[in-house]
């Protein structure tokens, strides 16, 4: 009876790859690669180096782009941080235009809440009836003093995909930076850097089988003269992000990333397999529905409405880790801002739930978790209206 729930919380952060952990601990200890990767003067320093260089082309390789290119940073929070925050304060000037969407993640609308307090005019881009933003809808929020869009690759709680290639074109042709959160695309949608009319782009090694409290910002040559730093204390990293560089946490995220980078192929066909396995049992059921787009969409995060009959997600949650996304804002207690920006009510945003599936999925775990909701439809218990 002490078993712990099935894991279909891959969106939230998935658990560090074995082979990942390996390479993590090997950069800790005395008889390991231990040394300050700035200690340029010695052999402890310099194999510190090449191990940080070395993960630096690992996660420059996954995406298409030049290993000196990518800032390390402490997860995606940091990087759109950096990103929107560095690219409004090297103008020089106050004022000027953004434009974002309201689907981001918080870590993208909380520092533009902090920019519009500083006096830079934000528009919150309404997705459409699939969950996407469109590049029509992008060129017509575009101004004159626009000078940053910031835009999500992959959605993480509809696991939608904006057209980023063509929104991009957009912006360029305005002569605005493109910002790309791209913390849930990385390993799971083939990103191409060299290609894509992409400015800024922010990564998370912890959602793609790595640890937590790493991450990277891509920063191509349009925007390596217009970022400023937000953390200033020895000139690390180009100057753009101080602090010394944690090796483990750096080669564990290039490892990672370097395995998402050669498994891609299969993982993809795998997850394919487990999703259609998984929505053609839930879909059959009375008022299940998918939110956001069919076809522009990773596998792994789905996003299902349960609108008709008795439907119990807190209970649920005792056998299947997942995200109720009506508690998504849980420290507000109000209904996603996602699913609000999709057209639900409180009450549709209290019946859906978010499973994402990843690496470690089985046939079986889908199996029991179809049963398991299944069960959860059947029941009625009776402090359900209590649960919005
Ligand atoms: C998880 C996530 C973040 C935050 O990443 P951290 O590395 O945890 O700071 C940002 N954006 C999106 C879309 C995410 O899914």
């Amino acid at each position: 009876m002490n078993t712990r729930p099935l894991y279909f919380d891959y969106a939230a952060t998935t658990p560090v790859d074995e082979r990942v952990i390996q390479v993590m601990i090997e950069c800790l200890g005395f008889n390991g690669n231990f040394g300050n990767p700035a200690s340029s003067s010695h052999a402890f320093g310099q194999q510190a180096r090449q191990t940080v260089e070395n993960a630096r082309r690992q996660v420059a390789e996954l995406v298409g782009a030049q290993a000196q290119q990518i800032v390390w940073t402490s997860g995606a929070t940091e990087s759109n941080n950096l990103a929107l925050k560095g690219v409004a304060q090297a103008r020089g000037v106050s004022g000027g235009h953004i434009i974002t969407s309201q689907i981001e993640h918080k870590a993208i609308l909380d520092t533009a809440r902090q920019l519009q307090d500083a006096g830079v005019a934000v528009t919150y881009l309404v997705p459409d009836a699939e969950g996407l933003i469109t590049p029509q809808a992008v060129s017509e929020a575009m101004r004159d003093d626009t000078f940053l869009v910031s835009l999500m690759l992959v959605n993480n709680e509809l696991g939608t995909v904006n057209d980023i290639p063509a929104i991009g074109e957009v912006v360029r042709g305005r002569g605005a930076l493109f910002h790309v959160d791209a913390a849930q695309g990385a390993g799971k949608v083939a990103i191409d850097l060299a290609q894509w009319p992409v400015d800024l782009m922010s990564f998370s090694a912890h959602k793609l089988y790595g640890p937590k409290g790493i991450g990277a910002l891509y920063v191509g040559p349009r925007a390596q003269q217009r970022l400023q730093a937000q953390i200033h204390g020895g000139g690390h990293e180009g100057g753009l992000r101080s602090g010394t560089l944690a090796t483990h946490q750096i080669a564990a995220m290039g490892s990672a990333f370097a395995l998402a980078a050669e498994a891609f192929d299969d993982e993809k066909k795998i997850i394919v397999a487990l999703r259609e396995r998984l929505l053609e049992q839930l879909l059959s059921l009375p008022g299940v529905r998918l939110n956001g787009s069919i076809t522009q969409r990773i596998p792994h995060t789905l996003s299902l409405t349960f609108s008709e009959g008795e439907f119990n997600p807190a209970a649920l949650s005792h056998s299947i880790a997942f995200s109720a996304t009506s508690a998504c804002n849980s420290a507000s207690n109000t209904p996603s801002h996602v699913l609000l920006a999709l057209g639900h009510d409180a009450h549709l945003a209290g019946r859906t739930i978010r499973l994402s599936l990843g690496r470690f999925t089985t046939a079986e775990d889908i199996d029991k978790a179809v049963d398991l909701i299944k069960t959860a439809c059947a029941s009625a218990p009776a402090f359900w209206a209590t649960g919005l």
